[in-house]
């Protein structure tokens, strides 16, 4: 295959690719825009494979096919609430290949380099391996955390901000040891040894990061995955996979800094750790919440969604575990064909991925129109009668406003208590992801459905109809 056209297809998956970003951002354009990327990305795979490559076919073949299936089978078997792991879990893998390919290019093309060339080479090689193993092991930890083998609660070393600021300090200096080594065998003990400390840094930043501000961390690993192929791109002297990695890499960067906003939190803050993990107190410490839990019954709340005019739905995680979105579609067009309007309120870290709850709603068609984000619906809660949530916690936690040294104090959140009355659908008291308790249970204008999410709606939906 000629170089032009190379070029050409290389342009045309760009587009792609640029196109699949703009259609992501809306809902309406989001399945086209999917359409786009997956288009993009056949192109840039077949030309990669029959016009770049020109040797070792078997190997290629190989590992795609390996690739391919272990991809098949990964999608078929993953429940929808294993998806940010699996998101979380693919990321590291973009870090270990800008590790792997940095270390096989250091090792087999060094000696191809000489001078000003040898040392942009040596410094595209460090910064791809350095960016890929933070990514590695950063993504690995925000797996196990995600996935709820490792804990909630953030990881405070004492003077862990120096610590930090040390290992910063030795990857600096393991780098110009590196870019002045003389040959392939002493540039080699730099480069592990700033591997290691990667690896490490990686390991800590996420592992400080309290529970509420996962969000962050998962959208800003999504970010260095991009920039690790970016480094890729370099090493391997492929345009198309520099373009990529930058779009990835910004992209994700944009949408790190949409989150911290919507949590008002500070970037830097966030990276550096330290946010969302103030200790936990003791119980006897924690402030006491006042009120009393009231339960409540399918009848009762049935009754009161009849007599509303308006209803707000809080979907959160709890909806997602349950696969309740359908059955929460089914009732709201009941609920509408009854003239009372209902609206959906969206928290922008509502779920364990951005974006969770507007895919599931999505996937069981709940019209745009009604769906809202936070910030266009929080002003309205005073004219609603009935807000539902469904296996919603932190979201709707009044102690982000209320107890200043809480862990998650200043996250927005929804604020349903200034309606009339709270519907709450979950099966227990169980704190959500951040841990922290919910005073919103013990309001006086809230009653607790318990049970599993979607078989109280399942109930509910009955007696509506
Ligand atoms: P939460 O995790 O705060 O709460 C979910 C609630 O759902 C639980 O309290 C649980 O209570 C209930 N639940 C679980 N299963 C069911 C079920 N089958 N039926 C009914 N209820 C159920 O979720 P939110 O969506 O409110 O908040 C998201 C949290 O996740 C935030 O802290 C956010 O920072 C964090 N996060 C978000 C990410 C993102 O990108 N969106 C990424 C990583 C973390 P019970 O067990 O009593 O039923």
């Amino acid at each position: 295959m000629s170089q032009s056209l190379i070029n050409v297809a290389y342009i045309g998956a760009t587009v792609l690719f640029i196109l699949a970003l703009s259609g992501l951002s809306k809902q309406e354009t989001a399945r086209r825009g999917n359409l786009f990327g997956m288009i993009g990305m056949a192109i840039a795979l077949i030309v990669t494979a029959i016009g770049v490559v020109t040797a070792n076919y078997s190997l290629l073949i190989g590992a795609l096919l390996i690739g391919a299936c272990v991809g098949l089978l990964l999608a078929k078997k993953v429940a929808m609430t294993q998806m940010p792991e699996l998101v979380a879990i693919l990321h590291s893998l973009v870090g270990l290949a800008a590790v792997l390919v940095g270390f096989a290019n250091f090792l087999s093309h060094s000696s191809d380099f000489h001078g000003v060339e040898k040392t942009i080479h040596d410094v595209e090689t460090y910064i791809g391996i350095l960016i890929g193993a933070m990514t590695f092991s950063g993504s690995v930890v925000a797996y196990l955390k995600l996935s709820g083998k490792w804990g909630g609660k953030p990881l405070l070393l004492p003077a862990r901000h120096w610590l930090n600021l040390i290992l910063l300090v030795l990857a600096i200096y393991f780098g110009i040891e590196f870019v002045t080594q003389a040959s392939i065998g002493e540039g080699l003990n730099p480069l592990i040894f700033m591997t290691i400390i990667a690896l490490l840094f990686g390991i800590h930043m996420v592992a400080a990061i309290g529970g509420a501000d996962m969000p962050v961390v998962v959208s800003m690993l999504n970010s260095y995955s991009g920039w690790a192929a970016a480094a890729l791109g370099f090493m391997l002297s492929n345009d198309l996979l520099i373009v990529i990695g930058a779009l990835v890499g910004s992209s994700g960067a944009i949408l790190s800094y949409i989150m911290c906003r919507a949590m008002n939190r500070n970037f830097l803050s966030v990276i550096a750790g330290g946010f969302g993990n103030t200790a936990p107190k003791s119980s006897s410490e924690s402030p006491q919440i006042e009120g009393e839990v009231t339960a409540t019954t399918v009848e009762e709340v049935t009754e009161a969604l009849k007599q509303a005019k308006e209803v707000m739905i809080i979907p959160g995680y709890g909806m997602a575990v349950a696969q309740a979105q359908h059955m929460v579609s089914d009732i709201s067009k009941s609920l509408r064909s009854k003239n009372i309007n209902v609206r959906f309120g969206i928290h922008p870290v509502a779920g364990r991925m951005p974006g969770h709850m507007n895919v599931l709603l999505a996937e069981a068609k709940v019209p745009y129109d009604i769906v809202f984000e936070m910030e266009e619906i929080n002003d309205d809660f005073a004219d609603v009668d009935v807000s539902i949530v469904i296996g919603a916690n932190d979201i709707v936690n009044p102690a982000a406003k209320e107890v200043p040294d809480s862990p998650i104090a200043g996250m927005p959140v929804l604020e349903p208590w200034l309606g009339k009355t709270t519907i709450v659908l979950k099966r227990g008291m169980a704190a959500g992801y951040a841990g922290v308790e919910n005073p919103l249970f013990y309001k006086e204008n809230t009653r607790m459905l318990f049970g599993d999410a979607k078989e109280s709606l399942e109930n509910i939906f009955k007696n509506i109809s």
